[in-house]
Order: C-alpha cells, then sequence, then structure tokens
C-alpha cells in the first residue's frame, strides 16, 4: 500500500466521500486531531469493497471489505475471483486504452446473486484500482418496477381489450335487438368496474405505502371497526347466502388508523364472502393471546394450497384455482391489507386446508395492544 497511497485514497474518498464520511465521521475528526493520517485503518472501514491490481492482475491490495465480500486476498489473480468473460474484457478493454471504466456485474454467491456497479482507475506503473459498489437494492426495486408496469398495463388492457371488441362488434351490427344491448351493456359495466376496482386499489396502495412512516397516534376501538366492517359488507354476505359472525369478546383498543384498519377488516372479510361456500358462517374473534390482541376470520371454502399462501399477499397475484376462478377480483386486496399491516407493526398469519377453508389471523403487537385495553 506505499505505492501512491494518498493518491488512491483522495481518489476513493471522490467517489465514496458522502458513504464514507456519514459512517466514519468520529474516526476522520478523531484523526484530525492527532493529525496522523492512518490510511489503511480509514480505508479498511470504508463498506466499499475495492482492491488495486498490479499489472499481472494479481490483488496488489484488499481492503476489509473485499476481503470480506470476495474473499481475495493479496496475491490471487482477480480473474479467478470474478470469473465470467465479461470482467476480464471490461478490464482489458479499457486498460488497453488507458481509460477508466464503470460497468455492471452480477456476482454470484451461495445465498444468492449480488449486482455490483464496477469503477477502475488507471495508477501508475499499469496498476489499476477496482471499487466495487453494490447496487443489488436498487437493480431488484428496478426489477420490481417494471414487473410492477407490466403487471397494471396487463391488468387493464384485459377489460379494455374486450371493450373495445364489444365497440367492433356493435360497430359492425346493424339493427341492435334489445336483449344484445342490455348483455353488451351489462359486460361494459363490468369490465369498467373491473378497471375502476383497479385503479382504486392501486391509488389506496400507494397512499398506504406513502404513509408507511407517518406516525400512529390514535387510540382506536377495534370492536367499533369490526363492526363498522361488517356492516359495509352485510349486503353482500346476504346475497352470497353467508353468515357473518363476531364472537363474543370484551373491548380491546389499539393504536391505530381508523381508516386503514377498517379497509384491512373490509379487504379479508370480503375475501371471505366472496370465496366461501355458500350457506356458509364467517367467524370473527377477537382476543388476546400471550398478552396480545388477536383478530381471526375464519371461513368454510375452497382454502388456499399451502405453498401459494406466500404468494397471495403480492401485487396482482390470485390463485389458479378452477373454482374461484370466475369470482371478480384484482389481485390487490391483500397487498394492501400486508402494507396496513406493516404500518400498524402487527403480523399476519395465514393459515388454510383445501376443500376446508382459510383462517387469517392480524396480530397486534403488545405495545400498540393491551397496553391501552380499558
Ligand atoms: P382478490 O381481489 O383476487 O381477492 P386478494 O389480494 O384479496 O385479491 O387475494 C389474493 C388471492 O388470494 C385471491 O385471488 C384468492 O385466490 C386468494 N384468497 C384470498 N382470501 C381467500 C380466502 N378467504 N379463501 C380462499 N382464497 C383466498
Amino acid at each position: 500500500m506505499k505505492l501512491n497511497s494518498l493518491n488512491i485514497f483522495k481518489k476513493i474518498l471522490d467517489d465514496e466521500k458522502s458513504n464514507f464520511v456519514k459512517n466514519n465521521k468520529k474516526k476522520i475528526v478523531k484523526s484530525s486531531k492527532n493529525t496522523i493520517f492512518p490510511v489503511n485503518d480509514l480505508v479498511n472501514t470504508i463498506d466499499t469493497p475495492f482492491v488495486i491490481l498490479d499489472k499481472n492482475y494479481k490483488v496488489n491490495f484488499a481492503n476489509y471489505a473485499a476481503k470480506k465480500q470476495f474473499s481475495v486476498d493479496k496475491d490471487i489473480n482477480i480473474f479467478s475471483i470474478f470469473r465470467r468473460p465479461e470482467f476480464k474484457e471490461n478490464i482489458m478493454k479499457k486498460k488497453s486504452k488507458r481509460k477508466s471504466n464503470e460497468f455492471i456485474y452480477e456476482f454470484f454467491e451461495s445465498q444468492g446473486s449480488k449486482f455490483f456497479n464496477i469503477k477502475t482507475y488507471i495508477l501508475r506503473n499499469n496498476f489499476l484500482l477496482l471499487s466495487f459498489m453494490d447496487i443489488s437494492r436498487l437493480k431488484k426495486l428496478e426489477n420490481l418496477r417494471s414487473d410492477f408496469v407490466g403487471n397494471v398495463s396487463h391488468e387493464l388492457k384485459t377489460p379494455l381489450n374486450t371493450i373495445i371488441n364489444i365497440i367492433e362488434l356493435i360497430k359492425n351490427q346493424k339493427n341492435l335487438s334489445l336483449k344484445e344491448r342490455k348483455k353488451f351493456m351489462s359486460i361494459f359495466e363490468k369490465e369498467t368496474y373491473k378497471m375502476k376496482s383497479i385503479i382504486e386499489d392501486l391509488l389506496d396502495l400507494t397512499k398506504i405505502e406513502t404513509d408507511l412512516e407517518k406516525k400512529i397516534s390514535n387510540i382506536i376501538n377495534l370492536n367499533k371497526i369490526i363492526l363498522s366492517s361488517v356492516d359495509i359488507l352485510k349486503k353482500k354476505a346476504n346475497k352470497n347466502n353467508i353468515k357473518i359472525k363476531i364472537q363474543k369478546t370484551k373491548k380491546f383498543n389499539i393504536l391505530g388508523d381508523a381508516n386503514q384498519l377498517q379497509q384491512m377488516f373490509v379487504n379479508i372479510l370480503d375475501n371471505s364472502i366472496k370465496y366461501a361456500d355458500k350457506n356458509s358462517t364467517v367467524n370473527i374473534y377477537l382476543k388476546n393471546v400471550n398478552n396480545k390482541t388477536v383478530l381471526i376470520f375464519k371461513d368454510k371454502g375452497p382454502g388456499i394450497p399451502n405453498s401459494l399462501i406466500p404468494r397471495i399477499t403480492e401485487r396482482f397475484y390470485r390463485v389458479p384455482q378452477k373454482k374461484i376462478q370466475n369470482i371478480e377480483g384484482t389481485g390487490l386486496g391483500l397487498a394492501i391489507v400486508k402494507h396496513i399491516v406493516i404500518r400498524h407493526k402487527a403480523k399476519i398469519n395465514i393459515t388454510s386446508k383445501v376443500g376446508e377453508g382459510s383462517l387469517i389471523e392480524i396480530i397486534f403487537n403488545k405495545s400498540h395492544a393491551t397496553r391501552l385495553n380499558l
């Protein structure tokens, strides 16, 4: 590390300055007081891995983060660690032109792969400095965003295409009978409501996401919210011949957001009513378990295969079951529930048996619940 170490350090600081200063403020201040600049110590405290290669691409120096992340050590040939051809190509290409470079590399490790933005700097004597910025989180978000846009477009396109096809049909048909007109109108109604539901659910989801960090400070009577949620869905339950039974319970108060809690209960209960067997009963329990307030919705219906339970809180995911495929839904209801659960620092447990029914538990943690029980 004797080789122009201060130059190297300056370059690293240029790139990593904000990160470094943020993480090592105390150490820098201390160093300047002592007027000693412990370069080796400092570079080892940088979270970003970096290595210096000699002209034969052997590791001349690796900071602690690089050693930990890639198991590199002095004198190891860097290409024995980064084996994929594009790594070598990128390094060689720019070095031959004596230009610094930047590229993205996927590094495979046992727990999955990580993405790094690798910057190369040409140093004196044909030495090379490589810094590795971990951009895995960014990549993941990018993928999520593009999946999300793809899903939204697909979900909106399906009802839109149905509407367009019917418009074409009407255009080419001179005389529409009353029966046909009614049939087309009801399809228009169904498809436009579908689009409206998707858009409303997406707006709700976005709002809940932006409110995620907002403090919750209202004391909410859970019993009241359950009653008002049941009230909202009473008509639908009657139409589907479903009974809703709230088991007798004492009063429970929690710290919460009343609108969001109601939205959560309505979404869960709406599913129970939609998917449950006709003439069955949906039971609601509110109880204290191990000092935690637990709200349970239990229905008798098609259930959800065990392997798919983790997926049903994903946006747009709907269980591909024949029995329920004609039941309307956006696949966003439980994604909204999940976010409201997170905001309330609660937990959601879903257990289900195919052909028997589902049980959804919302567990409010102690500090949000029992402390306030009156
Ligand atoms: P949807 O609008 O499709 O109901 P949700 O996000 O609320 O979307 O639920 C996701 C999927 O989980 C549903 O499409 C359904 O397949 C399954 N599901 C949710 N609740 C139940 C339930 N009580 N019984 C059976 N399946 C359910």
